[in-house]
């Protein structure tokens, strides 16, 4: 690895694991982390849960397993210039959408509102701290703990939003612990950035998932090129790739033009941040957390990028095509989650059994015993869609999804 910049986050100063383990004689703290994600149940389940096309509508689309590397390989591009730590980046971005339900944000929503409707005071269901409670609780790998035992820095990046409500849930359990910096502005104290790991895996997400949505739109044929040309990054790349290549046409021009495209907000973001860096003149980690977010696209850049997400949003996720299976996706949760409910012993004896044991876990309120509600919930956001769709016809008797 090349040098660290003193801003950057070096795993001998790592805040350390909630169950302290000796050190690993050949990797380090991030390094292992990145391994033990890796390695995980649910790491090997992103590879049939979807981003925004449905697993069964064809092959070749982004999951969520090749998002994830889509975003690491970003991520590591952007921390190697920067002198971050390139292990750490890697780690998040292989975490960041662990929580994630079957169906995508789709999911998400029905089990949100599925939870928040059997029990008015639930903590809900939100991806980002589910991909936290996958880390910290849910996998079952080792001796002694629950969880994977993560260094905090990556446990903090993986936890990118998060309601005040929730933070103080985590906080109780966990003083002075990843949920802190979501409280900090209510007590009065500076606000808190992560370190710039967690930040700059952020950003990468944003950025992949822009240019692989456009991909994947134009590949299912609810987008078309002309269409993208209203688009003012897409609209500049292509003429640029065209002015090159004159005749370019087709996936070949699509691919030259996102390719253009990906690379110009790497760049952007490369020497965004380094003249930001250089502003702020932060020489730590702990100088970074008091400053601003510092990993950033130019206002120039952080413009169109708005506009791109505005047209995913109006042509590509609200498209009819994807509201309707959408639809029918929350249909399935819901489903899932009423049956279960109603009788659980419908679930594996492995879950079941969770009913009594200890939880150590703030989502499961501050009862000392999971709720029934949280287990259901567990289950099916760990499901893969075509398991949730093959349990929901099972349970329920008929298909959701045309064959
Ligand atoms: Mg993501």
């Amino acid at each position: 690895m090349s040098l660290l910049a003193p801003y950057a986050c070096a795993p001998a100063d790592s805040r350390g694991r909630r169950h302290p383990e000796p050190a690993a004689p050949t990797r380090s703290a991030f390094q292992r982390d990145r391994d033990r994600i890796v390695h995980s149940t649910a790491f090997r389940r992103l590879v049939y849960k979807t981003q925004v096309f449905l697993n069964h509508e064809g092959d070749l689309f982004r999951t969520r397993l090749t998002h994830s590397l889509e975003v690491a390989q970003l991520g590591r591009s952007i921390a190697r210039t920067l002198h971050l730590n390139e292990d750490l980046v890697e780690a998040i971005a292989l975490a960041h959408d662990l929580g994630h339900t079957p169906f995508g944000h789709a999911g998400q929503d029905a089990l949100n509102a599925c939870l928040k409707s059997h029990h008015a005071d639930s903590a809900g269901f939100e991806h980002n701290l589910q991909s936290l409670r996958v880390v910290d609780t849910l996998e079952e790998r080792y001796p002694d703990y629950n969880g994977l035992n993560l260094s905090f820095e990556t446990r903090e990046g993986i936890l990118k939003h998060c309601s005040r409500r929730n933070a103080r849930r985590i906080e109780a359990r966990e003083p002075g612990g990843v949920a802190q910096r979501f409280l900090a502005s209510a007590e009065g104290q500076p606000a808190q950035q992560p370190g710039l790991e967690a930040q700059l895996a952020n950003l990468a997400d944003e950025i992949a998932y822009n240019a692989h949505d456009i991909d994947d739109g134009v590949r299912s044929g609810l987008l078309s090129l002309d269409q993208l040309d209203q688009v003012e990054l897409f609209a500049q790349y292509r003429r640029e790739a065209l002015l090159q290549h004159p005749g370019l046409n087709g996936r070949r021009l699509l691919f030259e033009t996102i390719r253009r495209m990906l690379s110009a907000q790497v760049y952007d973001v490369m020497d965004a941040t380094r003249a930001a860096l250089a502003l702020a003149a932060v020489d730590s980690v702990q100088a970074v957390r008091l400053s601003p977010p510092l990993v950033r696209f130019s206002p120039d850049m952080a413009a169109k990028s708005s506009s791109l997400k505005r047209f995913l949003l109006q042509n590509l996720y609200r498209h009819p095509q994807v509201v309707d299976t959408t639809q029918t996706a929350q249909q399935v949760v819901r489903g899932l989650f009423a049956a279960y409910m109603a009788d659980p012993a419908e679930m594996p004896q492995a879950h079941t059994d969770r009913f009594d044991q200890l939880e150590s876990s703030p989502l499961a309120g501050d009862g000392a015993t999971a709720k029934p509600e949280r287990v259901v919930a567990d289950y099916i956001a760990g499901m893969t869609d075509r398991f949730a769709a093959r349990e929901h016809e099972r349970l329920i008797g008929r298909a959701a999804f045309p064959a």
